[in-house]
């Protein structure tokens, strides 16, 4: 019997704001001291008082528009307990009876071409703490720097049914917030984390089969492998019996490639869901929604297009800088100062993007200042700096985004010298040393004079323009 795999997916997304959702604690601690982003409010404390950051609805509503859903007008927050050390209240503030965003669809595209992926919801919600296991003390420490950071939860509905659907369907999601600026998504930093939920079941089958979750994937290689691994459990217990499938949780193990059985799933009813007397109802009226309506950007697709007739660039160039909003980011700002698209896009193309493949980065990981990366494409527009030198003060721009080029290309000796008579000198001294190459390029191996040439330059530190060298060199030479 064929079978085909059903896959629903739970994403949280960590909210770009920067203050948490119920309190004026920073957002951001990566790195920072344990419990040094905590307030009485986000640890816990009796008697605390929530307060909804009004940038959590602006991004929830934001990621729900971007995502095609039908905003509630009225939304509300409610808890959802369970007992955890890293959950200083015993629940979690999240939504459950009206949130933010439900209804939603995404287009994705893959080998088989488009379909759709229908959004059950996206719910507003805290983030918890951290444990952390110290082996050699044989303890476990809780960080609460994390609790009541802002998330949102998206829930698709079981329309995936491969891992290729299921990578195109967190990419698409991923630049869609990343291109609202809501989010950065980025599985390797914790900023996007997946829940999978997957069954088997016969082809053609309306029925669906008994139901694995795995939580927390932050990787998507690890759901890839997962998903084939799952799927061929499911059907081994199903054809062979291998097994009696549980709705359960699973634990994937990235490293064995096996996943196991963690609790037996709980269900609504265990979470005791009711609304949170302290928090209000959020109420959206029409000048909140039209004004969050008024900040959505761009699709990628249709920058795509928008750079083709405005910039008149090809195809793949647009293509290829529309792939992130940090890439489009860049290339506007570079524009913006060059005044030259098809400059700006081929710096981008063949310098910016290939270093940051040499270097492993992601494209949202470009940091280069747009404009700064303009002011370096003028001045090789100009003659000012060499093409080569140039690529080395874009390198330097990607270590210290505080590099301004025209004054790291002075302080450097990256400017292009127009001094005819220091050329003449260098040529001199060059000839000199060379007296073979100048022998054999006048006895007709025109290529020799390359040696004296490429001696030259390297003398000149590059900051030459070559048509330059090459007339006053060869000039030179005939007259000898
Ligand atoms: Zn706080
Ligand atoms: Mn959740």
């Amino acid at each position: 019997m064929k079978y085909e795999t059903v896959i629903g997916l739970e994403v949280h997304v960590e909210l770009a704001t920067d203050s948490k959702i119920f309190c004026s604690c920073s957002a951001h601690s990566y790195g920072a001291e344990p419990n040094t982003h905590v307030c009485p409010a986000c640890s816990g404390m009796p008697g605390m008082l929530p307060v909804v950051n009004k940038k959590v609805v602006d991004y929830g509503m934001k990621a729900g528009m971007m995502l095609n859903c039908d905003i509630n007008r009225v939304t509300t927050f409610d808890k959802k307990s369970y007992y955890y050390p890293d959950l200083p209240c015993a629940y979690q503030t999240t939504q459950w009876f009206a949130p933010v965003a439900v209804n939603g669809l995404v287009e994705i595209e893959t080998s088989k071409g488009k379909k759709n992926i229908r959004i059950k919801q996206i719910h507003m919600e805290e983030d918890a703490g951290k444990l952390v296991h110290d082996i050699r003390e044989d303890m476990t420490h809780v960080d609460f720097n994390r609790t009541s950071v802002p998330l949102i939860e998206i829930v698709s509905q079981p329309d995936l049914s491969s891992a290729e659907e299921v990578e195109a369907y967190l990419e698409r999601i991923k630049t869609l917030l990343r291109y609202a600026r809501v989010a950065e998504c980025e599985m390797a930093h914790g900023t996007m984390r997946c829940d999978v939920n997957l069954s088997v079941r016969p082809e053609g089958s309306d029925k669906l089969g008994v139901r694995a979750e795995m939580k927390n994937m932050n990787s998507i290689e690890a759901i890839k492998r997962a998903i084939e691994y799952e799927t061929a459990r499911h059907i081994d217990a199903i054809e062979r019996g291998t097994e009696v499938l549980k709705q359960e949780t699973r634990r994937w193990d990235d490293i064995k490639g096996k996943s196991y059985a963690m609790r037996t799933k709980e269900t609504a009813g265990d979470y005791r869901y009711f609304p949170d007397p302290n928090v209000m109802p959020v109420v959206i009226d029409d000048n909140w929604f039209n004004e969050v309506k008024s900040t959505l950007p761009e699709l990628p697709e249709v920058k795509r297009e928008r750079y083709k007739t405005e910039f008149n660039l090809s195809d793949y160039d647009a293509e290829q800088l529309t792939k992130s909003i940090a890439l489009c980011d860049c290339f506007e700002g570079a524009y913006e100062v060059c005044k030259s698209a098809k400059d700006s896009a081929n710096w981008m193309i063949s310098e910016v993007m290939s270093i940051l493949n040499v270097r492993k980065m992601t494209y949202d990981m470009l940091s280069v200042d747009g404009k700064a990366l303009g002011s370096l494409i003028k001045l090789v527009m100009d003659g000012k700096v060499g093409r080569t030198n140039a690529k080395k003060i874009l390198e330097a721009m990607f270590e210290d985004g505080t590099i301004e080029p025209l004054k790291y290309a002075e302080e450097n000796g990256y400017v292009m010298s127009n001094d005819t008579g220091l050329i003449e000198q260098v040529v001199k001294k060059a000839v000199e040393a060379n007296p073979k190459a100048v022998a054999d390029y006048k006895s007709g191996k025109e290529k020799a004079i390359l040696a004296i040439f490429g001696s030259c330059m390297k003398e000149l530190k590059g900051n030459c323009d070559p048509a330059v060298l090459k007339q006053i060199l060869t000039d030179y030479v005939d007259k000898l």
